[in-house]
């Protein structure tokens, strides 16, 4: 028995979880699997409730189960409020609490797809890599920071735990996939990437069947764009990962085909890349792959279930191949689904699989 906490969110958070919890329930059904799922308040919903966008009760809820997916969180109607008091900081807090220290970002074009990119579809077609971003470390967190008139200051720091479990997360990943790790840093000029360099390598010595190549962040930057295929599994620190999983991601395709997970010791939490999307929200319009994509990555790290992750990757390449589109990744002159719709016919392709 697993147990599932679900927290929608805002906006266009609720209609996708909607579509995963669809997804959910044929699985359920198709393997006879038990997964307890419960819902829980969260961000601006929250906040309408209770005063705050994170209850100690939905905090509790995640520290007590096996998974928690995450829809979105925030709009216009509560982007005034005190900074301690915004989604972002609830964000922020959760992933916190829950230890969340390294965040995973696949990079997978699919084929029906390859055009939508704004790369060359013969430099994108194949390219499958893993982007592992640490999380609660690095620069966004070391002491001392903060400026005055004159001067701002921020620290990057690393403790050697902190690139140990980071590292061998990233080594047992490379290990499940090509066997192949990059890790990426900034050793020639900076101090703390020298470190982080230094063990990475020498926890590599219990992984010597993955080949490891050292590459700077800006070399990085460029081998992204110019050549995706040749990543198999990418490692890096907080700040370098926060751009490059970006530019990773963005190379396939829509913000509403790109999913995450970020994981902890004990805990993994699970959500779409994408916010609330205002714009679109409760207009049945928004494109739930990400999020049903997500939902194939908890299979896959928190439920242990591989088969039944490849089960939902390929029902949505077979819906996608059979021409349908949300209005995020259809060209000029396809007709358009709705969510619902398009939710419909991964269900159903899940269901011959
Ligand atoms: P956004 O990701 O919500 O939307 C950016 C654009 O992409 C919009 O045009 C939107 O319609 C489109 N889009 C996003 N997801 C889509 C999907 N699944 N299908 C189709 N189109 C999609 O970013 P934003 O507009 O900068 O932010 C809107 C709100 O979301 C803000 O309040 C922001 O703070 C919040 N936000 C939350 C998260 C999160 O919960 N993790 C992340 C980013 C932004």
């Amino acid at each position: 028995m697993f147990k599932l906490v679900t927290i929608p969110g805002d906006g266009i958070g609720t209609e996708v979880v909607a579509s995963a919890l669809q997804v959910i329930d044929a699985l359920k059904e198709k393997h006879d699997l038990e997964i307890e799922i419960e819902e829980h308040l969260f961000g601006g919903a929250s906040y309408d409730v209770h005063g705050e966008m994170l209850t100690e009760e939905t905090l509790e809820a995640c520290k007590n189960c096996d998974a928690v997916l995450l829809g979105a969180v925030g709009g216009p109607k509560w982007e005034n409020l005190p900074h301690e008091k915004k989604p972002e900081a609830a964000l922020l807090k959760i992933r916190k609490e829950l230890g969340l220290f390294a965040n995973f970002r696949p990079a997978k074009v699919y084929d029906a797809l390859v055009n939508a990119s704004s790369l060359k579809p013969d430099i994108l077609s194949g390219t499958d890599f893993m982007v592992i971003r640490e999380l609660t470390g690095g620069i966004y967190f070391g002491q001392p920071r903060g400026y005055d008139d004159n001067r701002g200051w921020n620290t990057m720091v690393y403790e050697k735990y902190e690139v140990e479990r980071i590292a061998r997360l990233a080594f047992e990943t490379a290990m499940k996939r090509e066997k192949r790790l990059v890790s990426i840093d900034k050793a020639n000029v900076l101090e703390c990437s020298q470190f982080w360099r230094n063990i990475v390598h020498d926890v590599h010595k219990d992984y010597l069947e993955v080949e490891l190549t050292d590459m700077y962040v800006d070399n990085a930057a460029m081998q992204v764009v110019r050549d995706p295929k040749q990543f198999d599994v990418i490692v890096t620190k907080n700040l370098f990962g926060d751009i490059l999983s970006d530019i990773s991601g963005m190379i396939t395709g829509s913000l509403g085909m790109l999913p995450s997970a970020s994981i902890g010791s004990r805990h993994a939490l699970y959500e779409p890349i994408h916010g609330s999307a205002p714009d679109i929200a409760g207009r049945n319009k928004a494109n739930p792959i990400a999020t049903i994509a997500s939902v194939a990555m908890m299979f896959e790290h928190s439920f242990s279930m591989q088969h039944i992750a490849g089960d939902i990757y390929t029902a949505i390449e077979k819906t996608l191949e059979s021409g349908m589109r949300t209005a995020d990744i259809a060209n000029p002159g396809d007709s358009v689904a709705s969510t619902t719709e398009i939710t419909d016919a991964i269900t159903a392709n899940l269901e011959v699989s």
